[in-house]
């Protein structure tokens, strides 16, 4: 794929992203575009760079690693933002820390606990979100919707080197992104009642290539978007 049709890739979901906002009555602003450039090579991603795109998700922290490091090396002044969307084991919560803006897969006390211990160290405040399991697929991380609170409250309470901003969700996958909708209803509920305990929930990352449109109108802030931009994956 050639530059032009990355570039119309990028603003053909713009366009989408901007209509599906305006349809639902919000701003257009209030959602931000998360490139999931997992498996993409750091050729295509310095082309998406180019075409003005400035926040990646990468879903593993070892392949993070290198593509940030060789990105850094190249380009000087490298003003991207890097978000972990996949999960996360403890025993490499030391270099999320170090590469991560933003964590969107915090799923249990353990994992919280380790990921604000290793901030501390460094003395960075770690963005990030907690994952919820919506469903009930075994394959799936996250906390169960019972659970959520709990972690919410042990996070914001104990954990002073995180700084909670959300929650994310991965619904199963559908042919029919319309079954998607309820999912991204529950999140926006869960995160509502949340916020009637006092919590400030203001993201919600949900919303992937094929339902992205659906999940900002149920309110996405954050939609995490890979094969719409780069192409299927292989
Ligand atoms: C791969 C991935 C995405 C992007 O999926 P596409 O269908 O390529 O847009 C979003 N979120 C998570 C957690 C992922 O692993």
């Amino acid at each position: 794929m050639d530059d032009i049709s990355l570039i119309s890739r990028i603003s053909d979901l713009y366009k989408r992203m901007s209509h599906a906002a305006m349809k639902a009555g919000r701003s257009p602003e209030e959602v931000r575009l998360i490139a999931v450039s997992k498996t993409v090579g750091i050729e295509r991603i310095k082309e998406a760079i180019d075409a003005g795109l400035r926040v990646f998700g990468e879903n593993r922290v070892q392949e993070a690693r290198k593509k940030i490091s060789n990105l850094k090396s190249q380009i000087s002044d490298l003003k991207t933002e890097w978000h972990l969307i996949g999960h996360l084991q403890k025993n490499k919560a030391k270099y999320a820390v170090q590469l991560f803006d933003l964590i969107h897969t915090i799923d249990s006390v353990g994992l919280a606990e380790e990921v604000n211990n290793e901030a501390q160290k460094i003395g960075k405040i770690q963005r990030i979100l907690v994952q919820i399991k919506l469903s009930d697929e075994v394959t799936k991380h996250g906390v169960t919707e019972d659970e959520s609170m709990p972690l919410l409250e042990i996070i914001i309470k104990n954990l002073k080197n995180l700084k909670l901003e959300g929650i994310m969700t991965m619904p199963p996958y559908f042919e029919d992104p319309r079954r998607s909708k309820p999912f991204f209803a529950k999140l926006r509920e869960l995160r509502d009642r949340a916020e009637k305990r006092g919590f400030h929930l203001p993201e919600l990352s949900m919303g992937m290539s094929n339902d992205f449109e659906i999940a900002i109108k149920e309110g996405a802030t954050m939609v995490r978007v890979g094969s719409a931009i780069f192409g299927e994956r292989r």
